[in-house]
């Protein structure tokens, strides 16, 4: 069965979408630590991260590489932390989040509630900025 991820890749459920090219897809983290908190999925469905292949794994760093300055960008921060937890969702995923200080990365910190225009403004934002690369 496919994972809620995929099904976001292939749009049958919504996502605020702020990157995609042929082999990955990034949008917005739905229960987000930050403004600007993003996720980075291979489009193939692997569950754990390290079970890319080397290219494939490679490939992915690169691009969360872009969408991290894009983030940077439209969201000014001391840096944009990554992580890897994967435990909720089986679909491999790095998570990018802007932050001023490392408690910012604490995962258990009480998420931001958005409305949707808020997430629509924040992904048209980091969308912009990764466009003008
Ligand atoms: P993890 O698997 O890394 O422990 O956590 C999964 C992450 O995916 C969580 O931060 C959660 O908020 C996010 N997430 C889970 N389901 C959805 C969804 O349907 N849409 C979006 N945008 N994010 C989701």
């Amino acid at each position: 069965m496919a994972t809620i991820f995929s099904k976001i890749i292939a749009g049958d459920i919504p996502s605020y979408k702020v990157a995609e090219n042929e082999h990955f897809y990034a949008f917005l983290d739905i229960n987000p630590l930050a403004k600007g908190h993003t996720l980075v999925v291979p489009k193939r469905e692997v569950d754990y991260i390290f079970d890319l292949d080397d290219e494939e794994l490679a490939a992915m760093q690169v691009f969360a590489k872009g969408v991290a300055l894009a983030i940077q960008q439209a969201f000014p921060c001391q840096k944009v932390g990554q992580a890897v937890i994967g435990l909720e969702v089986p679909h491999a995923h790095i998570h990018l989040i802007p932050i001023q200080r490392e408690s910012d990365m604490i995962f258990s910190n009480p998420k931001l509630k958005l409305t949707d225009e808020e997430f629509k403004a924040i992904a048209a934002a980091i969308q912009q900025k990764w466009s003008e690369r």
